[in-house]
């Protein structure tokens, strides 16, 4: 027997669920207008990411392609052609092997990822509220029976969410402050504000406070930490090189990026959502692992 009925049942019950994550995302965004897109998983550039994660590069057909780290660029050009797009992107990112236990790592995982063109950091937090709450009153009716097996009571959070900046939230809860803010709160609540120092060089500056992003995170409550990363998006030449240099990252790396933004990038703003980690919220799993059948788990090796 490959697993125990009672291992059976349980992870049915989960694929079940996120299943149902699944169609309900794709069923809010069909409603207002978005245009699902196909996922990259190979490029000539992906998102550079602020934290240290291996290379994952093949050589094809005489050139360097990345594995997909996030869509981000792609959202960008995308934004171009279609006002508002999706995708279910898989990312991979070898983060250090002792993620693994964070409970809230996998290095390949799946990000609902999305952009809207013109849009600001405010519509963009309405759309990712209504998503949320679209997709957790759709799981609790169509899945009743799956969360009582998985002994899960789940509560739909009241809107708008809450909101703090970054500068409170170190302030409060010091260094670990994402960890501490998500044991403490209710429900759901933003982190805004980062600072241009701790994010990526595609957050958008605000002009009006300089040194400070127009982007955010959504934390979930329980201790379930991180749901997703958005914001504003520079978009100009200029800006973009400027913040590519400040960064000391190689402007030669970005050459097709730059190419694109001296051509017209639109400006827009957008977020991406980790599935397995909604899958994991929605079903109260001590491990987003759980939320996959086929995990890939930092540090560990995997027979299939
Ligand atoms: N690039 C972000 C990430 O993958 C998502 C976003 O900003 O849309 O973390
Ligand atoms: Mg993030």
């Amino acid at each position: 027997m490959l697993l125990s009925e009672k291992e059976r049942e349980r992870k049915e019950a989960i694929l079940k669920v996120g299943s149902q994550v699944i169609g309900a995302c794709r069923e809010f965004l069909a409603g207002e207008g978005f245009v699902e897109l196909l996922p990259v998983i190979v490029a000539p550039l992906t998102d550079p990411l602020r934290h240290h994660t291996d290379r994952a590069v093949i050589e094809a057909y005489g050139g360097r392609w990345h594995l997909t780290r996030s869509m981000i660029f792609h959202k960008q050009f995308a934004v171009s052609v279609c006002e508002r797009i999706f995708s279910f992107s898989p990312n991979i990112r070898i983060e250090p092997p002792d993620w693994g236990e964070t409970g809230r790592h996998l290095w390949e995982f799946v990000q609902l990822d999305l952009e809207v063109r013109d849009a600001s950091r405010e519509e963009v937090m309405d759309l990712g509220e209504r998503l949320l709450v679209y997709v957790l009153e759709r799981v609790k009716d169509s899945c009743s029976e799956e969360l009582s097996f998985l002994e899960r009571e789940l509560g739909i959070p009241e809107r708008p969410f809450p909101r703090i900046t970054y500068t409170e939230a170190r302030r409060s809860y010091g260094e670990d402050f994402e960890e501490a803010l998500s044991r403490e709160v209710e429900g759901p609540i933003w982190l805004i504000d980062f600072p241009i120092d701790v994010r990526e060089f595609y957050d958008r500056e605000d002009p009006e406070r300089p040194g400070i992003l127009l982007d955010m995170d959504l934390i979930y409550p329980e201790g379930y930490g991180e749901a997703l990363s958005g914001g504003e998006r520079e978009h100009l030449p200029e800006r973009i090189r400027e913040r590519i240099r400040v960064q000391g990252l190689d402007p030669e790396q970005y050459r097709g990026l730059l190419a694109l933004a001296e051509r017209g990038l639109p400006p827009s703003a957008g977020f991406g959502i980790g599935i397995e980690r909604l899958v994991r919220y929605i079903c109260g799993l001590e491990h987003v692992a759980e939320a996959r059948l086929f995990p890939r788990v930092p540090g560990e090796l995997s027979p299939i």
